[in-house]
């Protein structure tokens, strides 16, 4: 009878990433199966909710043409056994030496947290749900199952923000528990700090190679690390940063870490660390898309008590379209002036203070609009465009595409490749060279290039 249950789950296999396998598929366990009914166990809601949400419907269409019958699905909610007792030490060793910021017990939230950065805040949409969700189990399940979570993305898409409330949403289920965080750098110079102090005074009072050791490695229950990416090139914090994680991973203590590169892009990082980085989960947050951008203005202006109309959020979400951060500047600036002039967020203001701000085309086009266009008329899939693919089918529309950004925006080389996946202008340059040769070389191209970009231009 299970048997049913693993082939329909397999039958839906090869359409999921294997990232998202590993993460959505493989914790959910059937348990019980019989006349009709099915009972499945799911390490938490998260991943019940995602796994009904998303696999569930085309999993039981399978088994019920298998089986030739229809069932009723039931979850139960919790970790198999074996990923209990994984977390049992952590959960256990209840009294904790207490040399750092927080005594033990205390439930003050932990130092260094930033109040606003927690989970009800952060704004979901599907460029960031796969590292939300992750970050939502990891702090449900410290230490069960992905371990270290790995966070990477560009600069202001949520990484610290994820961080934080991973931290916040462990301190509020285990308020004994010690979270500690620091940013690579922060590691860094305190390690640094420490190594002088013992060398010079034998080791004196003060930030002792001890201390530093009691608060990264002995005492912390969960270490979160902010911008790993600083450790690049420092060979002896690395050094001391792996044993540091070594001590934790094996205590089964929950590591998170984020980082602006994947462990494979860090350059000047040993390999033994760079293998560490990947033993749990990566998981990527990238820029969001347009209703994402319009979603987080709504919410800012919310938390805020800011009067802003749809029309406002859509036009600001078009012409912001770099990251949160800077959509957030955007906001509280338009906030400012309206209060400062006495006068709510209007149109006219929007459109004042936009122009100084980003770089609007005068064709009011933005990056995204020719890429959905350009996609629309390949029929190729918007993050196929963006991707690395090389093959012509997408190549192609890649290139026309950077090339009516070049000509439609006032966005530089850098700046386009960058919405491009990360290309290096250089790529940009020789794709806006090549579709001018082809415009001029051919009247195919001609005829499609045109065809396009009057069709963006109709207002
Ligand atoms: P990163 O660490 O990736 O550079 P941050 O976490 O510092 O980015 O985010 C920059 C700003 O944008 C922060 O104020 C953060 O609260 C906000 N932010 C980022 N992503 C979201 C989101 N999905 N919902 C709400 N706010 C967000
Ligand atoms: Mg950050």
């Amino acid at each position: 009878m299970f048997e049913l249950w693993t082939e329909a789950v397999r039958s839906i296999e090869p359409l999921v990433k294997p990232a998202h396998r590993d993460l959505w598929l493989r914790p959910i366990e059937c348990v019980a199966m019989d006349e009709g009914h099915i009972r499945l166990r799911a390490p938490n809601r998260y991943n019940k909710e995602w796994f009904e949400d998303n696999f569930l419907p085309s999993i039981m269409k399978d088994l019920e043409a298998r089986a030739q019958r229809t069932f009723s699905v039931e979850f139960e909610l919790g970790p198999e056994p074996e990923a209990a007792a994984a977390v049992e030490p952590a959960a256990a060793a209840a009294p904790r030496p207490s040399a750092t910021v927080v005594p033990a017990g205390s439930s003050l939230p932990p130092p260094d947290l930033v109040n606003r950065y927690t989970f009800d805040k952060f704004v979901v949409g599907p460029t960031n749900s796969f590292a939300h969700t992750a970050a939502r189990m990891v702090a449900e399940a410290p230490a069960s199952r992905w371990n270290p979570l790995f966070i990477h993305g560009g600069v202001g898409l949520g990484k610290t923000h994820l961080l934080h409330a991973i931290g916040h949403e462990i301190h509020r289920q285990h308020p004994d528990w010690r979270v500690t965080f620091a940013t690579g750098e922060r590691f860094v110079t305190e390690f640094i700090g420490s190594l002088m102090n013992q060398k010079r005074s034998g080791n004196s009072a003060g930030n002792s190679m001890e201390d530093f050791r009691t608060r990264y490695r002995t005492a912390p229950d969960v270490l979160l690390v902010d911008d790993v990416q600083f450790l690049s090139n420092k060979d002896s914090s690395q050094d001391e940063f792996f044993h540091t994680f070594n001590a934790l991973h094996y205590a089964h203590k929950q590591i998170v870490l984020a980082s602006d590169k994947l462990p494979a892009e860090l350059p000047g990082v040993e390999d033994r660390l760079r293998s560490r980085f990947t033993w749990g989960l990566i998981a990527e947050v990238e820029t969001p898309d347009l209703g994402t951008r319009v979603a987080i203005l709504k919410r800012k202006a919310e938390i805020e008590k800011v009067a802003l109309s749809d029309e406002a959020a859509l036009y600001i979400a078009a012409h912001v379209n770099t990251n949160v951060r800077e959509l957030e500047g955007a906001l509280s600036h338009l906030a400012a002036r309206a209060s400062f002039q006495n006068q709510p967020i209007t149109m006219e203001l929007v459109h004042a203070v936009l122009a100084k701000l980003v770089a609007v085309a005068p064709s009011g086009l933005t990056v995204e609009i020719i890429q959905r266009d350009v996609a629309a008329y390949f029929d190729v899939k918007l993050h196929d465009l963006k991707g690395p693919r090389r093959h012509r089918v997408v190549a192609h529309p890649r290139m026309v595409a950077m090339y009516l950004t070049r000509k439609l925006t006032n966005m530089s080389y850098p700046e386009i490749g960058s919405r491009f996946g990360g290309k290096d202008h250089s790529t940009v340059i020789s794709a806006v060279r090549k579709i001018e040769r082809l415009c001029a070389e051919d009247p195919a191209v001609r005829s499609v290039v045109a065809t396009i970009e009057s069709r963006l231009r109709q207002p």
